[in-house]
């Protein structure tokens, strides 16, 4: 809950989610709905989906796994994860290699391997496996963290204070701020969604998003236009709205609202169409009361749009 969320934030997601799956089996009998309900507005959605499924394959599993294997096998959990549980909770001997391992690694032994690549990723793990006291692997995790996260910070570094500095190689050649080293990747792409609010007689249309994209499971208006993926109707019709004269027959209520994801940035438009008649929709929407809309859980960009929605 806490990555990319501020801890004031999250408190409340965690106190209300655990108030409402205070145990793995309560959490597991919960639709996936529930789930990204209480989620909603911290982003990052795989998240709680793999929360849930986790959940789930804990229960079925009878126990909550205590190996770096077993523990792997869980959706939503990597490498990091694996080995900060194993470690931590079990006592097993894995390294656990985080952002401030990396920085505390790189600079102590002056490594410019970039950090963010296959390379990187091996050759951190494999000095952090070696230097790991097999006795004390949770302990020389924790504390290999918060000595990244107090003193060998990313910016000014205590290194007055540094019980490591006379070993420190950065240190000695002055490479502590070039230190470490990522590779900048400039994959950023933006997306174009051009969402239609379509309202009859106090009902509205939705849809769920489908599984092979952003935003899975999640609610939103009608999409006239998504230069991300085209719906089959868009790809059957050769048009590029479903609905024909739908779109320039509504009123634009926002323009270019920007919404940044980890590799792309969403740039949304959203029109509203008061109809008299319910117009013929792909069969995937739903039309449900305005005033239930709260009942459905949506991405944070779409609840943006929707707050800009006159009330009828
Ligand atoms: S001397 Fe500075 S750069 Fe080197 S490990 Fe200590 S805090 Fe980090």
């Amino acid at each position: 809950m806490l990555q990319q969320t501020r801890v004031e934030q999250g408190r409340d997601y965690w106190q209300r989610f655990l108030r409402r799956f205070p145990s793995v089996e309560a959490l597991a009998a919960a639709s996936e709905d529930e789930v990204l309900r209480l989620w909603q507005g911290l982003g990052y959605y795989s998240r709680a989906r793999n929360l849930h499924a986790a959940a789930r394959q804990v229960v079925a599993l009878g126990h909550f796994p205590d190996t770096v294997e077993g523990l792997r096998a869980l959706p939503g959990v990597g490498d990091y994860t694996a080995a900060a549980v194993a470690s931590m909770a079990f006592g097993v001997p894995a390294a656990a290699v985080d952002g401030n391992v990396y920085r505390v690694l790189s600079r102590h032994y002056g490594i410019s391997t970039a950090i963010n690549t296959t390379e990187g990723h091996r050759l951190f793990a494999a000095l952090a496996a070696e230097l790991l006291p097999p006795r004390q692997a949770g302990t020389f995790n924790q504390a290999l963290m918060d000595f990244g996260a107090t003193l060998c910070t990313p910016r000014t570094p205590r290194c007055t204070e540094c019980p490591v500095a006379e070993t420190c190689v950065a240190l000695r050649e002055g490479r502590v701020e070039e230190l470490p080293v990522k590779l900048v990747r400039h994959t950023t792409q933006v997306r174009r969604i051009k969402y239609i609010f379509i309202r009859c007689s106090g009902y509205v249309a939705i849809h769920r998003r489908a599984d092979d994209d952003i935003w899975r499971g999640l609610w939103e208006p009608y999409v006239a236009e998504d230069d991300g993926k085209k719906t089959a109707e868009t790809a059957a019709s050769g048009t590029s709205d479903p609905v024909s004269g739908l779109l320039s027959s509504s009123v634009l209520l926002a323009h270019d609202v920007r919404h940044v994801l980890t590799h792309r940035v969403i740039l949304a438009d959203l029109y509203l169409a008061d109809t008299a008649e319910r117009p013929s929709l792909p069969s995937d929407y739903l039309w449900v009361p305005e005033s239930s809309l709260d009942d459905y859980a949506k991405s944070r960009l779409v609840e943006r749009l929707l707050a800009l929605v006159p009330k009828v």
